[in-house]
């Protein structure tokens, strides 16, 4: 794992400046018309969707990047039901590749930045401990590997009703929690990377609500800031181990374990911080963290009903 312009981040080797892979697929771009679309990074500099680059050489281009975005854009043409078909290891190794491309850009911005950001990331010793292990899942795209139990994110797809849904692209990402969302068309995924499906597994009740449902963008604004507060407050890091093989062996085997008795696997629910994410995602729509939590208690809802039941938005006046 290094930062710099001369490694291929995946597997390393030593290349040239000119050898590079967009971040976002060249497909989605163009789907999208994202090419001059900018970005802010945390330096505060501004950069497009189609500078964003990242070292690769031409091997793992060529072999590992290209076919994972073809498999995505095939998938993607039949919106929700081709996403949902997707192997979800590949969308962990998709949405991988591009949350690794951001974090490599921010760190390269971070060793001569515009404006020095407040918490840089590579003065985080613990940051720099969780990056290596996610890496470690992410060689998965470069070298077969099987994960034993487990698949090292947890993973939610969404689908958005047309009614008041003016957005065809839109990202989001948290590099320190690890948390990325991506909007293509009418479809989200929602992920949370290296929390070994824990997070899954709690919205599991909630998340199943929204099968098959054609979702109002705001039950979807409130569906990610469930997500992303939940990795927020996720206090683990799992372990990987290579499980010992023969030479022979055609894949690794990776078990993982994760440390839940010296450590609390969650940090405890606070109504107010939880209220400070929902307000930052309900932006479009003006709600105050007043209107949130009129019941201090129990945060507003746009998903569920008192008594835990969906509730059906059809439009949302303003
Ligand atoms: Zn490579």
């Amino acid at each position: 794992m290094q930062f710099t312009d001369e490694n291929c981040f995946l597997c390393g080797t030593t290349i040239t400046k000119e050898h590079r892979t967009p971040v976002f697929g060249e497909w989605m771009q163009d789907k999208y018309n994202l090419r001059n679309k900018e970005l802010l990074m945390l330096d505060k500099s501004v950069t497009t969707f189609d500078q964003l680059t990242i070292p690769c050489c031409d091997q793992c281009h060529l072999n590992h990047v290209l076919p994972l975005e073809s498999e995505i854009e095939d998938a993607a043409k039949t919106e929700y039901d081709g996403i949902c078909t997707l192997d979800q290891k590949r969308i962990f190794q998709w949405i991988g590749k591009m949350y690794y491309g951001m974090l490599v850009t921010e760190l390269i911005k971070e060793k001569d930045p515009l404006i020095m950001p407040e918490n840089p990331v590579s003065e985080n010793p613990q940051m720099l401990g969780k990056f290596k292990t996610f890496y470690q899942v992410l060689q998965s795209l470069r070298v077969p590997m099987k994960f034993s139990d487990f698949l090292p994110c947890s993973v939610f797809i969404l689908q958005v009703a047309p009614t008041e849904d003016d957005l065809p692209f839109e990202y989001q990402d948290e590099l320190t929690t690890m948390c990325f969302s991506i909007k293509l068309g009418p479809v989200v995924i929602v992920c949370k990377l290296l929390d070994n499906g824990i997070i899954r597994n709690v919205l599991n009740r909630l998340y199943k609500l929204t099968e098959d449902r054609e979702l109002h963008p705001i039950q979807v604004a409130e569906f990610k800031a469930r997500v992303f507060y939940a990795a927020y407050i996720f206090n683990v890091v799992p372990d990987y181990f290579i499980r010992p093989g023969k030479p022979e062996d055609e894949q690794l085997i990776l078990d993982s374990l994760i440390d839940d008795i010296t450590n609390e696997v969650f940090n405890p629910f606070e109504p107010l911080a939880y209220a400070h994410m929902l307000e930052e995602m309900l932006k479009p729509w003006s709600i105050r963290e007043k209107d949130i939590l009129e019941n201090p208690q129990k945060p507003i809802s746009f998903l569920t009903d008192d008594n835990g039941e969906f509730k059906t938005i059809k439009q949302f006046a303003k």
